[in-house]
């Protein structure tokens, strides 16, 4: 770790905290979970969602969303996982989506986008190969600030991006993500960046949750989704929140176990 990993790395949105700047926090993690062109993983395993996916669990992000059900990886990325290079890491996909045979391939559990190195280096191995599909769940924010690393991607023609958009203003984006206001913008740029170099993408959004987006923040996202690009409402993938031990440790962190009695709203919402 060549991070010296301070007190003030942020860790999880608690009350009174102070916003920090998410392109300087993608600087001090990929200190921490990069090395070269090789990035910590935590596991690599097959999942059901996508229809079946080979996955690779990373560590390292720069939110932090009190939604959030990723593993502490994400607040103390010094303490989890092991370097891989992207033929090691690509190896370890290809030994699970061949068990499992499947043809999908993803990065989970963190923000795959830190580490362009290595992140371009396995999307080169996944181009070559015979996998068909490479899923990139992203929150945005290194694509929104830097548009070359988007027309790389571009080149790649099996991956397809999912942007996963946190909030519909910037008081919001600040309350859920951690971040500051400033940086709501960001990956709405990454959004005109993925037109511009004509990536395949979709976006999501945890807003058919009403406890974590209202009606009213819902319609503002819908709108500035419009401004950028009509089609992109029709598209829009709208979740609501799962009840993961680690999700539920982050809204209490926040302090919103009190405005959202999660087992009684699943229930009615289940029910
Ligand atoms: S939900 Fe995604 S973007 Fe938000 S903190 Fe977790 S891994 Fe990062």
């Amino acid at each position: 770790m060549n991070e010296k990993v301070t007190r003030e790395y942020p860790r999880f949105v608690v009350p009174g905290f102070v916003p920090f700047d998410p392109v300087e926090l993608i600087k001090r993690t990929e200190r921490i979970v990069c090395s070269g062109n090789q990035r910590k993983y935590t596991n690599f395993y097959a999942t059901g969602v996508y229809g079946g996916i080979a996955t690779g669990y990373t560590v390292g992000c720069c939110f932090r969303c009190i939604f959030c059900w990723v593993g502490l990886g994400r607040e103390y990325p010094e303490k989890h996982g092991k370097f891989y290079s992207p033929e090691g890491a690509f190896h370890q996909l290809s030994w699970v989506g061949e068990k499992y045979a499947t043809a999908k391939l993803r990065i989970s559990g963190a923000e795959p986008t830190l580490g362009k190195e290595h992140l371009l280096g396995l999307l080169g191995l996944v181009e070559e190969s015979m996998f068909k599909l490479f899923i990139l769940e992203t929150n945005g924010v290194y694509f929104g600030i830097d548009e070359n690393y988007v027309k790389q991607v571009s080149k790649f023609k099996k991956v397809h991006v999912r942007v996963s958009l946190k909030a519909g203003t910037p008081e919001d984006f600040t309350r859920k993500t951690g971040a500051k206001p400033e940086a709501f913008e960001i990956p709405f740029n990454a959004i005109r960046n993925l037109i511009r170099y004509d990536v395949r993408f979709h976006v999501a959004a945890m807003s058919a949750d009403p406890r974590i987006m209202s009606p009213t923040e819902r319609v503002a996202l819908l709108k500035k989704l419009h401004d950028v690009d009509s089609a992109l409402v029709k598209g829009l993938e709208e979740e609501i929140v799962d009840p993961y031990e680690t999700t539920l440790l982050r809204l209490g962190k926040a302090g919103c176990q009190l405005k959202w009695p999660l087992k009684q709203v699943y229930r009615s919402a289940a029910g």
